[in-house]
């Protein structure tokens, strides 16, 4: 089932996510959910809070970016193809960062239309659960690397606009101001 992306000005998205402790039905009906939101709407992450659940719990798929932005996978220190952890669900991640901060452009399906560039650690060493709740770790690197930081942030009440330098931030906020607004508004009217 699509679910509704909730936009930036929604509380929900500034909530910590608590630790899932088991991957019972309802979280596999959720990650299921998860998945067909984030294709339909062609995003390459999504993050429970942006479907209204604060919880540690992230789908991400890279697959399709891979020529265009690629991104590097290692498994037990070998590199390994990406096809071999995706589609990823990551469970209550940690997150290292490995390497120098790189500049690259996000957005984010909590704020449509809104890009940014956003400096982030070119690598990162992720340790989570899987789908299955069976413990993964691996390294990663380029849009996936990106992608995976983009998401736990989001798991931990962190927008991507929290990472952007003050001149970029300057320019978009009239356009955040705007969203945050027209969010507000909306939820009033549902209440
Ligand atoms: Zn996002």
């Amino acid at each position: 089932m699509v679910l509704e992306i909730t936009k930036y000005g929604n509380p929900v998205l500034r909530q910590k996510g608590a630790k899932i402790e088991t991957v019972n039905a309802e979280i596999k009906k959720l990650i299921a959910d998860m998945f067909e939101t984030m294709e339909a709407n062609h995003g390459v992450g999504l993050a429970a809070q942006q479907i209204g659940k604060a919880l540690q719990l992230t789908v991400i798929d890279v697959r399709g970016a891979q020529k265009d932005r690629p991104s590097t996978l290692e498994l037990d220190g070998k590199p390994a193809d990406i096809e071999e952890i995706m589609p990823l669900v990551l469970i209550n991640p940690e997150v290292t960062p490995v390497g120098e901060k790189v500049k690259g452009s996000e957005g984010c399906l909590s704020f449509p239309e809104i890009f940014g560039e956003i400096s982030r650690p070119e690598s990162v060493d992720v340790k989570a659960l899987n789908e299955k709740g069976k413990p993964i770790s691996f390294r990663c690197g380029g849009l996936l690397a990106r992608a995976v930081q983009h998401e736990t942030d989001h798991l931990n009440g962190l927008l991507f606009i929290d990472r952007m330098d003050k001149k970029t931030k300057a320019e978009l906020q009239d356009e955040l101001d705007e969203l945050q607004a027209q969010t507000k508004l909306e939820l009033k009217k549902k209440s």
